[in-house]
């Protein structure tokens, strides 16, 4: 057996206990905000059948064509596949359960997701999202209310650099006539079509509006436009969502090149993008998919969600220079000799009892060595247990930020610490 030390898989990132306080504060931040919008909390599998996301996602897909891990249960054959969203999950266990029965779900939830793709800053295979879903509400006030809610988060966290993208793309019957229009065009021009766009021509050819390749541009810019395509209705609702933004001064943008890269989608789309993360801007997406819920299986309802990358979210509120404070502890307890260390555990536990956080030295070793750690342990004081103070109910209380130690009987300490660190 080889004694190679073992990596984690490529792309998938340990978060280590100093990175995670960032990420707690954050989760409680989060949270906080999405409650105080009605949003409730719904936990879905890792793991999902692979039929759900192709029917969700779509066949010819980023995400489905080659970013997911999709294996073959070795016991039984199933075809199952981790993640690369939540939206299809959160569906399928929003009719799985019946919760759209008679009454429309506000619902989010937070996660790790998996995607095949090559890491780089911002993009990892395993990342995590935290995603929002309104399922059953036609809006435009609950698009609009999905916005308004990032742009109060943004403001929560004082991120100041991040714009508003918009654009919508209609309903099924105009992304029709458009997409007829777009293989029409494409195909005059197919000596110029990458790859890409040449696979895509006929499956997907609103995707090839997306692509990155700067040679196919000057094409794209040409290409007819949906806007030109839509009926009175879906633009009625894209007026009826701008209006409620400009009344509560949320700027946008609006990109008509914005198609997102998930099939589901229809009338309102949004990204919030910013300028400080290079290539990986782009921290929080969504829209509206009044489709899915009928094409997972359930009655026709429509439906409006978003996900935000945390990472990335992250990576922006470290790049303007918040860190987290280091976690904070009340009391090293420090012992020494046969009763003291006796008795020591009992005195942590009556501590924690007063509410106070203790960490108990373990392991042994001289008092110098374990007032070290003390010291190096960012607690507020030391509580120090010799025989003698043992013999005596007492302990000395040492404040480790400045101040005089003093002797205090075991049934005072709580008190006093709390005196202390107040
Ligand atoms: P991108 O265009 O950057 O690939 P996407 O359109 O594939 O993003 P969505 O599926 O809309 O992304 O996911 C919503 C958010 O999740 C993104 O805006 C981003 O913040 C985050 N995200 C998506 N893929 C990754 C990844 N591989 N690593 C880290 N974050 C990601
Ligand atoms: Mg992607």
């Amino acid at each position: 057996m080889s004694n190679e030390t073992l990596q984690a898989v490529r792309g998938m990132n340990d978060i280590l206990p100093d990175e995670a306080g960032l990420w707690l504060w954050f989760e409680d931040v989060v949270r906080e905000w999405l409650e105080s919008y009605g949003y409730r909390n719904i936990r879905m599998p890792l793991l999902e059948p692979t039929a759900l996301f192709k029917r969700a996602i779509g066949e010819v897909t980023d995400i489905v064509e080659k970013e997911m891990y999709s294996f073959e249960d070795s016991l039984n054959g199933d075809h199952l596949t981790l993640r690369p969203e939540g939206t299809a999950s959160c569906v399928r266990a929003a009719l799985q359960h019946n919760l759209l029965y008679n009454a429309p779900q506000r619902l989010y939830y937070g996660g790790a997701m998996f995607r095949h793709e090559r890491p780089q800053k911002g993009r990892y295979r395993q990342f995590h999202q935290f995603g929002v879903e309104a399922l059953g509400f036609v809006g435009p006030d609950i698009d609009a209310e999905m916005i308004l809610m990032c742009a109060r988060l943004w403001k929560k966290l004082s991120i100041r650099d991040v714009t508003l993208q918009l654009n919508t793309l209609g309903d099924a019957a105009s992304r029709q006539r458009h997409r007829e229009k777009l293989i029409a065009y494409f195909g005059r021009h197919s000596g110029d079509l990458d790859a890409d766009a040449a696979r895509r021509l006929h499956s997907n050819p609103l995707r090839i509006l997306d692509s990155k390749n700067p040679a196919m541009q000057t094409l794209i810019e040409g290409a007819p436009r949906l806007m030109d395509e839509l009926d009175d209705e879906a633009l009625k609702h894209f007026a009826a969502v701008q209006e409620i933004l400009r009344r509560h001064e949320v700027a946008f943008e609006i990109n008509t090149r914005l198609v997102r890269g998930l099939d589901y989608y229809n009338r309102t789309v949004f990204e919030w993008v910013t300028t400080r993360l290079g290539a990986q801007g782009t921290l929080c997406a969504g829209g509206r998919f009044d489709g899915l819920i009928e094409q997972i299986g359930g009655k026709p309802a429509p439906a409006c969600g978003f996900a935000m990358g945390i990472e990335r979210l992250l990576a922006l509120l470290q790049e303007g220079g918040m860190n987290c404070p280091p976690q904070e502890l009340d009391v090293y307890l420090v012992h020494q000799g046969e009763l003291a260390d006796a008795m020591a555990s009992g005195v942590a536990e009556q501590l924690r009892d007063a509410g106070l956080r203790v960490l108990l030295h373990c392991g042994g070793g001289s008092f110098k060595s374990q007032m070290k750690k003390a010291d190096a342990s960012n607690a507020a004081c030391a509580v120090i247990i010799g025989d003698d103070e043992a013999r005596a109910g007492q302990a000395t209380l040492k404040p480790l930020r400045g101040g005089e130690q003093v002797c205090v009987a075991l049934g005072e300490l709580p008190g006093r610490i709390n005196e202390l660190i107040k």
